[in-house]
């Protein structure tokens, strides 16, 4: 397996301040990487280094972690999240999942509903879909006007430095798939009788709106890729890729963060054990 040296953190993060065209992005990219099966290998040792941090991270207690995923319908997010977080310990993880907003939720701002999901001290925060679908969903669909929904890129922008001062370390991912790419896993969902749940027709009328969505998609990657809060473009098609990706890209944080177990609360020496 060739795979590149350069880490995946600096490969797929788009720059704050850049400009991006998603079709410069390309979804079938493997950076080096040639072998399914290594990568499986490969992904399943990254899964046991960062079921160590994250111990560390817990026992650490003082900083968190907030995973972001979006990404258009069958783009993966389930599959990642079973793959990267699975294995993680289920004690000190959280995913939240965001759907169409209640009434109580559309009575509140549209930060509301997420910051109390935001991880506290010691976890790992998933979310499956989040905020951004306030500038996705919302604006492709007109569900507020333009002067609501443009205003957002920086409450969000501030929201997200906000909770980086306070220890929260935000990684956000847009898995990327290609246009066929989807139909393909769309087909295959009303193939596999298992996947028949899956389909929302939904999913299938949207399709009509995807250059709308990628659009909006490279505003959200242009204006809300920061410093403390960075997005990085995944190339989805290889759904192997997807989840060495993304527990790379995590592996590299955690390492980064350093999490230290804290000194015992008691002089150790001193116990006595009858
Ligand atoms: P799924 O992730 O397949 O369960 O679908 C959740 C649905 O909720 C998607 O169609 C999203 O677009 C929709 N959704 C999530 N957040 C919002 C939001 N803030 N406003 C409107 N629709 C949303
Ligand atoms: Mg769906």
């Amino acid at each position: 397996m060739k795979g590149d040296e350069m880490k995946l953190r600096d490969k797929f993060q788009v720059k704050p301040g850049h400009g991006v065209k998603l079709k410069d992005w390309n979804p079938d990219n493997t950076a080096g990487y040639d072998d399914k099966h290594k990568a499986k290998e490969m992904l399943q040792e990254t899964c046991e280094r960062l079921s160590q941090l994250q111990y560390r991270l817990y026992a650490e207690n003082r900083r968190s972690v907030l995973i972001i995923l979006q990404a258009m319908d069958a783009g993966g997010k389930d599959g990642a999240i079973r793959h990267v977080m699975g294995p993680l310990n289920p004690q000190g993880c959280r995913v939240t999942s965001f759907k169409a907003p209640t009434p109580v939720e559309l009575a509140h701002d549209f930060l509301w509903r997420v910051h109390r999901a935001v991880p506290g001290k010691g976890e790992i925060g998933i979310f499956n879909r989040s905020h951004y679908e306030d500038v996705l969903v919302v604006r492709v669909h007109h569900l507020v006007p333009r002067k609501v929904w443009s205003k957002r890129f920086s409450q969000i922008n501030d929201f997200e430095k906000m909770l980086a001062a306070q220890g929260v370390h935000i990684l956000k991912f847009y898995l990327h798939i290609s246009k066929d790419e989807q139909l393909e896993r769309l087909k295959a969902r009303v193939d596999d009788p298992d996947k028949h749940w899956k389909i929302s027709l939904a999913d299938f009328e949207e399709r009509r709106y995807w250059d709308d969505y990628m659009r909006a998609y490279e505003d959200v990657l242009e204006k809300c890729s920061t410093k403390y809060a960075p997005w990085y473009v995944i190339p989805a098609n290889h759904k192997w890729f997807r989840n060495l990706a993304l527990s790379r890209i995590l592996l590299e944080t955690l390492e980064e963060m350093d999490p230290q177990f804290p000194p015992p609360a008691c002089d150790i020496r001193t116990l006595k054990i009858e």
